[in-house]
């Protein structure tokens, strides 16, 4: 049996400087993720900050068009929200495809953006794993790594990041929002993810204790053409093998505007940088996007068991680019 204390915060002040005063406390949102690692052993917390009392759950209009989405708003509150469906449709795809009708109840948009990796060495809580036990090493790299990563990895870590909505977010140039020990601060979402390289165990800049309060999603008319398609190895309560969010913009027959992330492939959520600046001005045609699919995964490392994701990622993208393309046609399915 291990002994852990619970306390509820009613201020963000007071949730904020209750877990910074303790290295071993952690905010306790949803609790979909963090009192699994903590009933495995994985999660080093003994105090569970509950902050499902402060006020941060609303999804609030921006000047301009833009949303702000409270951490604590639950998945499924955001993803079934009439203007998320509206002007951002991958979102709220993206969601919807994402664990289950029970646990998007109580699972909330900051702790979506927290949650830990999957990989079965890092939650077993006793292999070898440079991001659970610094400096132990990497057991997926030569073990079971069909479902690790294949972009932004490093010789330390192949695990791949798991949230769903984080990719469509990366797509938007979401921004998250954050009040710590040091005060408030933004940062652009695709800074908040950090790949493995040689520190594995640190994931985002946040700083112990630090809270996310928000996330803000800015105005971006392409996003209402925006879709989410996610493959995996069963059709619901599963995590991507492969996902892609696609949004396209096509003028005279050219790509005038696109979109592009990965899920299930990168270590972080994916924006397809190389595709999307290959593609911009190119004519928006089949050829173009196998090309294009082909330039993203060019630097893609493979290892034993996922060499399949480099072909499935790229059909993922054409797919995704073709089905964007037939959304923003006049007259095309919404
Ligand atoms: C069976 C199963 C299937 C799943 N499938 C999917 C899937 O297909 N796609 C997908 O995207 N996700 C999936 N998930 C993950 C799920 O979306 C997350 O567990 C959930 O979003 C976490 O939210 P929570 O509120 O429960 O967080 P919690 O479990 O309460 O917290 C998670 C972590 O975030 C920290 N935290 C929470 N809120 C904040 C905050 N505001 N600021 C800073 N830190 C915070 C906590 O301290 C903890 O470390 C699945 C989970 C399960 C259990
Ligand atoms: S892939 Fe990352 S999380 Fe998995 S065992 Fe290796 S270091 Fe640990």
């Amino acid at each position: 049996m291990r002994p852990l204390r619970y306390t509820r915060a009613t201020e963000v002040e007071q949730a904020v400087a209750t877990v910074s005063a303790d290295p071993a406390g952690a905010f306790l949102a949803g609790g979909t993720t963090e009192v699994d690692l903590v009933r495995l052993g994985v999660a080093p917390h003994d105090l569970l900050v509950d902050i499902n009392d402060l006020p941060l759950d609303d999804v609030e209009d921006l000047p301009g068009g833009g949303l702000r989405i409270g951490a604590l708003a639950r998945m499924n509150d955001v993803a079934r929200d009439p203007r998320i469906v509206a002007r951002y449709p991958g979102i709220s795809q993206a969601l919807l495809l994402g664990a289950s009708e029970q646990l998007r109840n109580m699972a909330s948009m900051g702790g979506n953006l927290c949650q830990r990796v999957r990989c079965a060495y890092f939650r077993d809580g006793v292999s070898p794993c440079n991001k659970r036990d610094p400096g132990t090493g990497c057991s997926a790299l030569d073990g079971q790594n069909r479902g690790h990563a294949i972009l932004g990895t490093s010789e330390h870590c192949i695990a791949t990041h798991p949230s769903d909505v984080a990719v469509a977010l990366v797509a938007f140039d979401a921004q998250v929002h954050s009040i710590g020990p040091s005060g408030a601060r933004m940062v652009a979402i695709e800074d908040f993810y950090l790949q493995p390289g040689d520190t594995p165990h640190i994931e985002h800049p946040l700083e112990h204790g630090e809270l996310i309060v928000a996330m803000e999603v800015p105005a971006l008319p392409l996003a209402a053409q925006s879709l989410y398609l996610k493959f995996r190895d069963r059709q619901s309560y599963e995590f991507a093998l492969v996902s892609v969010l696609a949004a396209l913009q096509v003028q005279d027959g050219l790509v005038a505007d696109v979109r592009l992330a990965l899920g299930g492939v990168g270590t972080v959520p994916w924006r397809a940088r190389r595709a999307e600046a290959q593609l911009i001005g190119a004519p928006a045609t089949t050829t173009s996007f196998v090309d294009a699919a082909a330039a993203e995964l060019r630097l893609a490392v493979v290892r034993e068991h996922n060499a399949f994701k480099v072909p499935l990622a790229q059909r993922a993208i054409v797919r995704g680019l073709s089905e964007a393309m037939a959304v923003a046609a006049p007259g095309g399915p919404r």
